[in-house]
């Protein structure tokens, strides 16, 4: 459960309680926010002088919950707010890495042209094997600074392990937790003490409520900026290189307040696919696309074979604004 305490319960009673009901404390303004396993759902009479508000759940999705907010939160990051009162999408493109300052120059180009306001390219990458492209690590980061500086985008990176995680925050406008780090407790308890929108993916062998526990880490840790990323789950199925889990996106919505994102580059795996699975995606009517383009995407360090050239994401551009007019969304 969630207890919204009265302003009247001071440090040591706040204490007390979370001693007591086995909570984590959340300070929020002037209101100590309480939050404590689902299983317990009720306080004893005597602390009822204490609380203010009181939320009990099924589960340990709890801050997560639409139970606990009914709105989708606000996400703020450069000149970009998705969820709240706001019917933005955001389009997050650029290339799966970090590969020369020519290939970031060009891919700002695109960016600028169809008035888009950010950029995703990762400077250190997660490989499932040691003898790929790993990253320009910090140069990479200072590129992407430089984008920000000259055209003012908002850099989305990811972080690939606790050893860069402050470099990410420093450079970032949003902390991409890839899928393989979904689960890594020092990521996230970083993420949680960062002043900075994470996007959170959701690992390929996660459940839901795995998933969105994960982003409870962040949440209850005191950083209320996070965005659920959906990037394909593994299933038994080969032809594609992972499954996107479409369904999964609806219960997101229902059941959760965090703006979503969908990736379909990394769950199709190939070039061929992602425009039809884009605008399936735009049209699951979320809060932003994250989609891998490059100029010559044969040449590609890394995820070579599922980047759109830069004609390709022109011609799915015009298509998705369509979708997104329709459905009444603002793309951004
Ligand atoms: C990426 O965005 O380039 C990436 C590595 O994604 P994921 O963590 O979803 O595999
Ligand atoms: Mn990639």
């Amino acid at each position: 459960m969630i207890l919204h305490l009265k302003n009247t319960a001071d440090k040591k009673v706040a204490d007390m309680l979370a001693e007591t009901y086995e909570a984590i404390v959340l300070n929020q303004g002037s209101t100590s926010i309480l939050i404590t396993p689902s299983r317990m759902r009720t306080v004893e009479a005597r602390h009822e002088q204490w609380i203010d508000k009181l939320f009990v759940f099924d589960s340990d999705i709890q801050l997560a919950s639409r139970q606990y907010i009914r709105e989708t939160r606000p996400v703020k990051f450069g000149d970009i707010t998705i969820g709240g009162e706001s019917r933005n999408c955001a389009l997050i493109i650029g290339p799966c890495g970090v590969e020369s300052e020519p290939l970031i120059e060009e891919s700002a180009a695109l960016i600028r042209e169809l008035g888009l306001k950010s950029m995703r390219a990762g400077a250190y990458k997660p490989r499932t094997s040691p003898y790929s492209f790993r990253g320009m690590g910090l140069d990479g980061l200072k590129l992407l600074a430089k984008m920000r500086e000259k055209y003012g985008f908002a850099i989305v990176t990811e972080v690939r392990d606790s050893t860069h995680i402050d470099d990410i925050i420093a450079y970032a406008d949003v902390v991409q937790v890839g899928a393989k780090s979904m689960y890594d407790h020092g990521i996230l308890q970083k993420c949680s003490k960062a002043n900075k929108p994470i996007l959170l993916k959701r690992g390929f062998g996660s459940t839901l409520q795995e998933f969105v526990q994960a982003s409870e880490f962040i949440l209850s840790g005191g950083n209320d900026q996070v965005i659920l990323c959906e990037r394909g789950i593994r299933t038994f199925e080969t032809k594609s290189r992972f499954t996107l889990d479409l369904c999964g996106v609806a219960y997101l919505k229902e059941y959760t307040n965090l703006p979503i994102i969908l990736d379909p580059s990394h769950a199709m795996g190939y070039a061929y696919g992602v425009p039809d699975l884009a605008r399936a995606c735009m049209a699951m009517d979320v809060d932003g696309l994250l989609i891998e383009v490059h100029p010559n995407p044969t040449i590609a360090k890394s995820d070579a074979s599922q980047q759109l050239t830069h004609e390709q994401f022109r011609a799915l551009y015009k298509t998705l604004q369509s979708i997104a007019t329709a459905i009444n969304r603002t793309i951004v």
